[in-house]
């Protein structure tokens, strides 16, 4: 690949948002999409708190079988409809290789989440669907099995990958994963791929979520990507994580008070 770090862009032609080394991207919105009214209102809330691509879940992958397993192509019609409403290009996960053409054709950028990092053939499937991916670190991968993970899609011709740290699994049952922070200048320093944060699914707390966005802020990560949620308390996903009101504001402000990128 050419020197120097590289820029994916996400969106339509004329309406696509850039990730990347020259700039400090803001993804947000809620875990899962549950309804058109609750879509739109997390988004209108993302994008007033300055977020330009908007993520939401139509495929959840729970640990249970018995949770909400989100609503599937409803969900990105749903998705579909409040990007047409909003102007924000979308990213939400695929967690099955059959669903990858259906996904891709709603979706601006198809997700990969921790659970499916070493699922080979979801990345071959998503390097295949012609658009950029988001590619999660594995709960329990080295960050070199997480670059090996994003090879399998730049193998399939698609070199649009953005890399996501989202916490691993340690000994401290404090957060529900571990942060690693450090995984940000590692990446940058071994591969051309941006790489943002996400806080929310790292802590699986809402009250660490601006404090570890600002540590990834501080650390040079090329964006972030944080739940909000209208009414966390009767999320079907993740609630206590998802900000609102305050919290959303300090983000923003963290977010705004960003140093410009020379
Ligand atoms: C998500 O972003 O909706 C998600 C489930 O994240 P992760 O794969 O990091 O747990």
């Amino acid at each position: 690949h050419h020197a120097g770090r590289s820029t994916v862009w996400v969106g339509q032609p004329g309406a696509q948002v850039p990730i990347g080394p020259d700039t400090f991207t803001f993804l947000a919105g809620p875990c899962a999409v549950e309804t058109a009214e609750q879509t739109l209102e997390a988004a209108l809330m993302a994008k007033a708190a300055g977020a330009t691509i908007l993520r939401g879940g139509a495929y959840k992958p729970r640990t249970s079988p018995y949770a909400f397993q989100g609503l599937g192509v409803a969900g990105l019609e749903i998705l579909a409809d409040v990007r047409a409403a909003t102007g924000l290009p979308i990213v939400t996960e695929v967690v099955d290789a059959r669903d990858v053409p259906i996904v891709a054709e709603h979706a601006d950028m198809l997700q990969i989440g921790t659970r499916n990092m070493a699922n080979f053939g979801l990345l071959q499937a998503a390097g295949d669907a012609g658009k950029p991916v988001l590619l999660k670190r594995g709960m329990t991968a080295t960050i070199e099995e997480w670059l090996m993970a994003a090879e399998y899609i730049a193998q399939r011709g698609n070199l649009d990958v953005v890399l996501c740290e989202r916490g691993i699994r340690t000994f401290e049952p404090a957060t529900r994963n571990t942060l690693d922070i450090s995984a940000v200048p590692v990446v940058q320093a071994t591969s051309h791929l941006p790489i943002i944060v996400d806080p929310s699914h790292a802590a699986g707390r809402k009250d660490l979520v601006v404090p570890l966005s600002r540590a990834a802020i501080a650390v040079g990560a090329d964006g972030i990507i944080v739940d909000v949620h209208p009414e966390p308390e009767v999320a079907l996903c993740d609630g206590p994580q998802a900000l609102l009101g305050n919290d959303l504001r300090d983000l923003a402000t963290a977010v705004r008070k960003l140093p410009p990128v020379v």
